[in-house]
């Protein structure tokens, strides 16, 4: 299983460069709970319970080049539908999923959840409601039982546990002298990238959103950590909206739905035999990574 679209350099440069992207943001709001310029509007309400049926219409975006990154973006993703975005890279995948938590504001359009304007709701119970998964995984130096109970502050050690069992990091924690207790980061050990991979899914496990966003990683683990991540991911999205930023053609493959992006537009979509088939942009990105 490869990359699909691009090759690992090219998205570790992007990462970098873009410090604002769902890493940059996600890590700054996690520690301020909120972007600068994005607040409540006056009269916001809490959200709770929503069951993940998410529209996209007219959806406008511009960085602050003023560029148009997204331009006219209308899509209706369904309750528990898996959905991949693919297309060439700076198409604007990455930034149409930064929208739905409010990362940034739409220019233009709007994006409901359930029916509700996310500019309705508070910030923090539409961030309660959406779990994400990325390559740089933000940890901070604690225990591990602190860092998975990050996913929902109260949990008990029982929900921890089978938290962490649900992503696989069982087996890690019962190696280590203090299990749930030992320390991490640079006052205590080391994990390894799978490992924080697993950790981070294991709080969004505990946190129990309705939605997912998935920016799938294209770091190179090993292929045994690899396969038991994969599956551990396939068990968070069940029951659960998922809006994966693709690059595995199994992930591809096995979306309810593929919706490719191209220039901020939505050219095409439907099923990965359907779009091969149609010899649109999708079956000549396939060719590219076929050829590659
Ligand atoms: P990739 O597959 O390479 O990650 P993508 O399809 O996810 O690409 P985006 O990351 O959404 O595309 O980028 C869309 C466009 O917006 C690109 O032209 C990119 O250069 C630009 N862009 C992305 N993030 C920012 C930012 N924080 N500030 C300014 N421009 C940005």
């Amino acid at each position: 299983v490869g990359v699909f679209f691009r090759p690992v350099e090219k998205i570790n440069s992007v990462i970098e460069t873009y410090p604002k992207g769902i890493a940059g943001f996600r890590r700054y709001t996690e520690l301020l709970d909120t972007a600068p310029d994005i607040v409540d509007a006056p009269g916001a309400r809490d959200v709770s319970g929503l069951t993940g049926e998410i529209r996209y219409e007219g959806v406008r975006f511009a960085y602050a080049d003023g560029r148009p990154v997204l331009d006219g973006i209308d899509l209706h993703i369904r309750t528990g539908e898996t959905v991949a975005f693919v297309g060439p890279s700076g198409a604007g995948k990455t930034t149409l999923c930064s929208l739905l938590p409010r990362f940034y504001e739409v220019a233009g359009g709007r994006i409901t959840v359930d029916g509700i304007d996310i500019r309705d709701m508070t910030l923090a119970s539409l961030r309660g409601q959406i779990g994400i998964v990325q390559q740089d995984v933000f940890l901070f130096g604690g225990t591990i039982r602190e860092n998975i109970a990050y996913g929902r502050l109260g949990a008990s050690e029982a929900e921890i546990l089978e938290a962490a069992r649900r992503a696989r990091l069982d087996g890690v924690i019962e190696a280590l002298p203090e299990g749930l207790d030992t320390v991490i980061g640079e006052r205590g050990v080391k994990l390894s990238g799978g490992q924080k991979q697993r950790l981070a899914i294991a709080r969004i496990f505990l946190k129990n959103p309705p939605i997912l966003i998935l920016d799938e990683a294209t770091s190179a683990l090993d292929t045994e950590t690899e396969r038991a991540i994969q599956e551990s991911l396939r068990e968070l999205s069940e029951g659960r909206t998922s809006l994966v930023i693709a690059h595995r053609l199994a992930t591809i493959r096995d979306a309810d739905r593929i919706v490719v992006v191209d220039h901020g537009r939505v050219v095409e979509q439907g099923r990965h035999g359907e779009l091969l088939g149609r010899g649109g942009v999708y079956s000549r990105l396939a060719s590219v990574q076929r050829a590659g």
